[in-house]
């Protein structure tokens, strides 16, 4: 089959941990007869350093005529001067909103192998497997009045968490859908007690709740959450939570799986269907990480695995998809680790050579 992805490097460290994702996906088409055609165009701060706009006209138009984005991560600091207005953040938040991708899944895999180097107790996070699914075009990010202003006596900001009951039903939906092909268990992060909007989510959920009974719904607060998942985070199957709490949580829970550089995620229009074809755009959790750019010690299991869920949730690519994933695995069985899995006295691995070693686990 022939498909054509949309492919985004943006800035620091994404183009290198893009470049083995691209690798990857090569190695995937020639192994099982598939052409897929990626295309670069430019995101972040490179696109404003080239065009003015951290989301070109022609970016905009690649991706909506691709199957599928595969982005590696936006964000310069010579863009950190609060004055500036064009940031490299406003892209991605631009492409989002334009593609319609509400539904931002991260899924939280703790790899046996990695148990022993993260600074958890083996015995609290051995075994966790759970899946966020965070709202991504709503809440804070997005609401208005979103402004700055100065009075006779100070200067002013506000942001703007709103939330309306079709945005929550959605995204809630899809909680449930993947709980219901998982463990059948969907915990709903807000933050009830104070804020309006979560009472909103939370109404909202019960409502929806009602088409599945088969899947078991509970409410969980911010706070508590954050706590949790830390705690026991053996209880969680799948977590719908709105787009700020989502974002903090799941930097959070990556640290279970020993670092931001093994978290993926799938950005998606709309509810995954078993076998079906979803549109979606697809990029590791982590940042730009100016300050290990260009040093070839990033991380790319978490743009390898993005190139899995692309596979599994875009192409329909089911048989591919796992294969991608086996292979980090044995990779990570057979003892190779990046600096930020090991550290930096190890003999860790680069990025390229990472990369490499997954292809030839994959090629078998
Ligand atoms: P970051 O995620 O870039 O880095 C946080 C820490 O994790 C750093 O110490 C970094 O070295 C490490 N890290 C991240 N990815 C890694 C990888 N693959 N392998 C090894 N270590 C890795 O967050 P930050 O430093 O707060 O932000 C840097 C820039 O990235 C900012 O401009 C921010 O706005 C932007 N950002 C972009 C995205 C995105 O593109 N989706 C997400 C978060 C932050």
């Amino acid at each position: 089959m022939r498909f054509r992805i949309a492919q985004l490097s943006g800035d620091g460290i994404g183009p290198e941990v893009m470049a083995q994702g691209a690798l990857v996906l090569k190695a995937v088409g020639q192994i099982y007869g598939h052409t897929f055609e990626l295309e670069n165009a430019l995101i972040g701060g490179i696109a404003i350093d080239k065009t003015g706009s951290s989301l070109p006209e022609e970016t905009l138009k690649l991706a909506k005529a691709s199957d599928a984005v595969l982005l590696g991560a936006v964000g310069d600091p010579k863009f950190d001067d609060p004055k500036i207005k064009e940031r490299p953040e406003n892209g991605l938040l631009a492409i989002r909103k334009e593609l319609n991708l509400f539904a931002n899944l991260r899924p939280v895999k703790v790899y046996d192998e990695l148990v022993d180097g993260t600074v958890f107790k083996p015995e609290v996070i051995r075994g966790a497997d759970f899946i966020f699914v965070r709202e991504l075009t709503g809440g804070l990010y997005f609401g208005r009045p979103k402004k700055r202003w100065e009075t006779a006596t100070m200067r002013k900001s506000v942001d703007s968490m709103c939330y309306n009951d079709r945005e929550i039903g959605r995204i809630v939906r899809i909680g449930f859908e993947l709980a219901r092909s998982r463990r059948k268990k969907l915990t709903s992060v807000d933050k009830a007690n104070v804020l309006e909007s979560s009472r909103l989510w939370r109404q909202v959920a019960v409502e929806v709740a009602r088409d599945y009974p088969d899947v078991t719904l509970e409410h969980m607060l911010v706070d508590t959450c954050a706590m949790r998942i830390l705690l026991t985070p053996r209880d969680f199957d799948v977590l719908v939570t709105e787009n700020t709490f989502g974002d903090i949580l799941t930097d959070e829970a990556s640290m279970l799986a020993g670092s931001m550089g093994m978290l993926a995620s799938a950005s998606l229009s709309g509810i995954p269907q078993p076998g079906a074809r979803t549109f979606g755009l697809y990029e590791p959790i982590h940042g730009s990480a100016p300050d290990i750019a260009g040093k070839d010690v990033a991380n790319p299991i978490a743009t390898i695995l993005s190139v899995a869920m692309l596979l599994h949730f875009s192409l329909g690519l089911e048989r591919e998809a796992a294969a991608v994933e086996k292979a980090v695995s044995s990779v990570l069985k057979a003892g190779h680790r990046t600096r930020d899995i090991i550290g930096a006295s190890n003999n860790p691995v680069g990025t390229s050579e990472m990369g490499h070693l997954v292809i030839k686990a994959l090629e078998g």
